[in-house]
């Protein structure tokens, strides 16, 4: 039956051998008191709750849903007790600071959490996934009265946080957006509009939500340099009487997947919030809150192919089919569970990779590391979101296929695993929108100069490699310098042709995520070597092989449709 491993195992294994981290830790004041004991204690106690109390919640929790009458929503049996558990265990704060009562641990240990939680339970994972944003934007951008009131009740989870963008003429273009927020004489905001599509816009998990809008105020310029943040609580606080705020919770979505998490319309009228940031410049202070959204979505599309692999692996083993073989010996379904096996394990360095360097780009010590790290964050983000994403739900789709009819019906699992990865493709920036962040902004922008940095560094990693991994990298090698041809005839040819790399940027994204793979694979190979004889390392290593060998190969086919698209794409 469907069930959840943490693999702690190879988080370990990227941690400790692949990344190092724990060397990374001594080097940067802020974090060097933490050892590879301490974190992989701490992941074996996330591991423990994602597995016992948040997997065997989820298929129920699919069935039930959210209910919700007159603006009250009730979530799935079980939910409150596990987001008690969840605040108890301390998990809200685990990258929080100290001074906020946080615990102050790496965001990399963060991202392993949030990966276990998202493969268990994508659907509760929902409520305190923009918990840690929400803490971020507010630390940066908050006012010192803000900072002071609610602070501290994100970091320990005590109240939930939400994120209020969209709107229904206003989806992927935030600049369309109408929700209006006009001055009152005592600094205070009065917050006027409507919200679609709000994650946990309303919950019976926390005694209060914490809201953050995006709104215009009187004469904002039109477009997205007229959009401002505000902080909107459900209840007041503690001077203002606590009395319930002007938010309503009009109704929730019914949803492909995802049932357990509310997926809310809202109604602010004349909520009072108070300005967080500068005017006018709320989509900066609200980005702070997205990229952390997002490498978590990224992590939702690494957990579904993870989970889906275990259970694919567990149940091809056991069913056995044509004369007399497990399912697991036939050729066609090897091949689609070596395919999960690499693909999670070669996007968990990368995924680990961008949390480090998170990590770096706030706490180290060098000025110019910090610049350095948070240019590939930008980098990696899009592509993390876009390409794990779209591999979860695609793996999970494919892991279907092992169970044959069964895989169709729900008592199985993996049905509820394809549709609730579906909408990691869509929420937090769709990943078309991904693409062209990634093209657009972080590529051309600059004429490539940054990508250049990042291929440089993988680049720096197959110099340093033995003999022994020659072959992966040789590989890489290939990879960037596809890579690199790729940008510069895209940097050559876009001012001629301004529409090619929008029509060609979902390919380049891929190629780029093959790239990284190509890097991750070299990585894990290497770090694998020296354990001969172990026979999980023997396997890790056939992955990686296996991931060159099969999946390498549709990096050039997107790296050649990217040269091929010079003709204009006819009109729909
Ligand atoms: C379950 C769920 C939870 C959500 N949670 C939240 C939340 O908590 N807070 C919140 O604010 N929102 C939330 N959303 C909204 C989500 O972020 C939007 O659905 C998403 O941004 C896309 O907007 P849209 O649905 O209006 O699609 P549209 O913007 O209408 O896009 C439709 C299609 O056109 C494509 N497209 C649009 N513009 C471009 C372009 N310039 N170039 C290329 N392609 C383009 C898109 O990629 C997409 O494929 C949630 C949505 C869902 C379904």
């Amino acid at each position: 039956m469907w069930s959840y491993t943490p693999p702690l195992r190879d988080m370990q294994f990227v941690i400790e051998d692949v990344l190092q981290a724990p060397a990374a830790w001594a080097a940067i004041p802020a974090l060097a008191e933490l050892d590879a004991d301490t974190a992989r204690a701490v992941l074996a106690e996330a591991g423990r709750f994602a597995s016992e109390v948040l997997a065997p919640i989820n298929s129920a929790a699919d069935l039930q849903g959210c209910r919700w009458r007159d603006g009250v929503v009730t979530t799935p049996a079980g939910y409150r007790e596990a987001y008690a558990a969840y605040v108890q265990g301390g998990w809200p704060a685990l990258s929080c600071r100290p001074d906020d009562g946080g615990q102050g641990l790496p965001v990399l240990l963060d991202a392993a959490l949030n990966e276990m939680i998202a493969a268990a339970n994508h659907g509760w994972t929902m409520y305190p996934g923009l918990l840690h944003g929400a803490y971020e934007c507010l630390r940066a951008h908050g006012s010192d009265a803000l900072k002071q009131r609610y602070l501290g009740k994100l970091a320990s989870g005590e109240w939930l946080a939400t994120m209020n963008l969209t709107e229904p003429q206003a989806g992927s273009d935030l600049g369309l957006l109408r929700t209006k927020a006009e001055p009152r004489a005592d600094g205070s905001y009065a917050i006027i509009g409507s919200k679609v599509f709000i994650s946990g816009g309303e919950q019976d998990l926390t005694p209060n939500i914490v809201h953050l809008v995006l709104a215009r105020l009187p004469e904002a310029p039109p477009g997205t340099k007229g959009i401002s943040l505000f902080l909107a609580p459900k209840f007041l606080p503690d001077d203002m009487g606590r009395a319930r705020n002007a938010i309503r919770c009009t109704g929730i979505e019914k949803k492909m997947g995802i049932k357990g998490s509310a997926t809310c319309a809202m109604s602010f009228d004349g909520a009072t919030g108070w300005l967080i940031g500068q005017p006018h410049r709320g989509l900066a202070a609200m980005f702070v809150m997205m990229n952390a959204a997002r490498l978590h979505v990224a992590l939702q599309g690494l957990g579904h192919l993870e989970i889906a692999q275990q259970n694919a692996h567990a149940y091809a083993r056991e069913r056995i089919q044509g004369r007399g073989k497990a399912i697991a010996e036939h050729p066609a379904m090897r091949r689609t569970l070596w395919t999960l096996r690499a693909l999670a394990e070669g996007e968990r360095v990368i995924a680990y990779w961008a949390a480090m360097l998170l990590d770096e780009s706030h706490h180290h010590p060098d000025a110019a590391r910090r610049a350095q790290a948070s240019d590939f964050v930008g980098l990696l983000t899009p592509v993390a979101k876009a390409f794990f994403t779209d591999n979860g739900h695609r793996g999970a789709d494919d892991a279907l296929q092992v169970w044959g009819g069964y895989g169709f019906v729900h008592d199985y699992g993996i049905e509820q695993a394809v549709r609730d990865s579906r909408i990691a493709l869509i929420y937090e920036g769709t990943n078309e929108i991904q693409a062209i962040d990634l093209l657009q902004r972080k590529v051309l922008d600059d004429g490539g100069a940054k990508l250049g940095g990042l291929l440089a560094r993988l680049e720096a990693d197959a110099d340093r490699v033995g003999a022994a991994s020659a072959e992966f990298a040789d590989a890489l090698r290939a990879q960037t310098a596809a890579a690199r041809a790729a940008t510069a005839a895209l940097v050559a040819g876009a001012q001629a042709d301004p529409e090619w790399p929008l029509r060609v940027a979902d390919d380049y994204l891929r190629g780029i995520g093959f790239t990284l793979l190509a890097w991750a694979w070299l990585k894990r190979a290497a770090a694998a070597q020296p354990l001969a004889g172990d026979a999980w390392a023997g396997d890790t290593l056939r992955a990686a092989r296996f991931g060159v060998q099969w999946l390498l190969p549709e990096a050039a086919f997107r790296w050649q449709r990217v040269a091929a698209q010079r003709a204009a794409l006819p009109s729909a």
